[in-house]
């Protein structure tokens, strides 16, 4: 088998069982392996420290996938890995009022640089390295065997593929093809989703736990949803009893769909749909003088290197500030941020800017992160990256 030596002084943090190899750790490359190949890791010193797939066009060049060495890479070892990811999901997966969930969650499941998602009866499965690609048939006979969907759907077209030297694709990898919409139930609430052209694999899996939070808070009150999609927080705010949504995106194919969702449950309250930009829309907002009760900003990714760290929480903080002007005295922001990057702590910090900023006091009374089917690995900090706070504005 070919092995990576690395350079000394490298080997602590693979023993403090972080998944990932990058490039200036290695020191010599024995054999040549192909894209995606097995590769034993060893120290310096010729021990074996651990096993995973290589890429030599990723600056990632290792990810692990045992430090066992007896284990072989296999299937067996997949379908083992696969099965321990279904085991941790088993109450969602018995939850009759909750069928869309994360099943795979990368390294976070022993499995880097796998996203396997369920809606329904259907699988979406996302591809995000040449070791994945190079086991994708056996992982999806072996999907197919464990879950008995009706079909799995390729959306291997996220971005950070190319830094894999990987191509997007899409597109039916076994059973049936699934229609252009589902229909997926989320805490008893239904949902129409686009699995072959929507975000991401077509919903915001991980803000499942928080929109049920947000949920209560809505009642009786006018609700912004800023960055809505297709009104997950709106759909919620109105099962709860808001008086009025106001629901704010970019895309308009995704407006549409948030149309559809409050229709499809049957839900009533006014609820306005607005296609524009955020940043110049809540400018407008505020200078009309219009107020909201609560107020939800759920940007997309802002900093996706360190290199926009700086840029992004200019972002940060300027739709913070649009928001909590936006607010009647003793209302409530609920903002989040999904860029990694930007660490809690330093979200928190660009909120107290804000608040200084439009002279509010600002209070926070819940702190939300991802949902329970995309575990943040403590040996892999990079995996949590969602984070919310909720606050009361006065
Ligand atoms: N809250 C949503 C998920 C939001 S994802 C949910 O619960 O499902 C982020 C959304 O922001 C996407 O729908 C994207 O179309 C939208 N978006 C990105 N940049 C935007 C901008 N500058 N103005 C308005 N919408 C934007």
């Amino acid at each position: 088998m070919p092995a990576i030596r690395l350079k000394p002084a490298r080997t602590k943090s693979v023993r403090n069982r972080h998944p990932w190899i990058f490039s200036g750790a290695i020191a010599e490359v024995q054999g040549s392996p192909e894209p995606g190949a097995t590769v034993d890791v060893h120290s310096s010193e010729g021990a074996f420290v651990a096993r995973g797939y290589y890429n030599a066009r990723s600056q990632i060049r290792v990810r692990i996938l045992t430090w066992d060495e007896d284990e072989e890479i296999v299937p067996d070892f997949w379908r083992d890995r696969l099965q321990r990811a279904m085991a941790r999901r088993k109450a969602l997966a018995d939850n009759p009022q909750t069928t869309a969930y994360r099943l795979a969650f990368a390294e976070s499941d022993g499995l880097p640089g796998l996203i396997v998602d369920v809606y329904g009866d259907w699988l979406v499965l996302q591809s995000l390295t040449a070791g994945i690609e190079r086991w994708k048939p056996t992982l999806v006979r072996l999907l197919m065997e464990l879950l008995e969907p009706r079909g799995i759907y390729e959306r291997s077209d996220a971005a950070v593929r190319a830094r894999e030297g990987l191509r997007p694709t899409t597109g039916p990898l076994a059973g049936k093809a699934p229609k252009e919409e589902l229909t997926i139930l989320e805490n008893g609430l239904r949902f129409r989703v686009d699995v072959r052209h929507g975000q991401k694999t077509g919903f915001y899996l991980d803000q499942r736990e928080s929109r049920c939070k947000i949920g209560p808070r809505c009642r009786g009150r006018e609700v912004l949803d800023a960055f809505c999609y297709t009104g997950g927080f709106g759909v919620y705010a109105l099962s709860h009893g808001a008086k009025s949504v106001t629901s704010l995106d970019a895309s308009a194919r995704a407006l549409q769909m948030a149309e559809d969702n409050v229709r499809l449950n049957g839900l009533c309250g006014r609820s306005e749909y607005m296609e524009g930009n955020v940043f110049q829309v809540l400018r407008g907002l505020c200078g009309e003088g219009r107020q909201f009760d609560l107020v939800i900003l759920d940007p997309p990714k802002f900093a996706f290197s360190r290199a926009q760290v700086t840029r992004a929480t200019r972002g940060y903080k300027d739709i913070n500030m649009l928001g909590m002007r936006l607010l009647r005295p003793g209302g409530i922001l609920c903002t989040f941020s999904c860029s990694g990057l930007v660490s809690p702590d330093l979200f928190q910090k660009v909120l107290f800017g804000a608040s200084l900023d439009v002279g509010r006091q600002v209070r926070i009374v819940e702190r939300l992160a991802q949902a329970s089917d995309h575990p943040v690995l403590l040996t892999f900090p990079e995996s949590g990256y969602l984070k919310g706070l909720v606050c009361l504005v006065e």
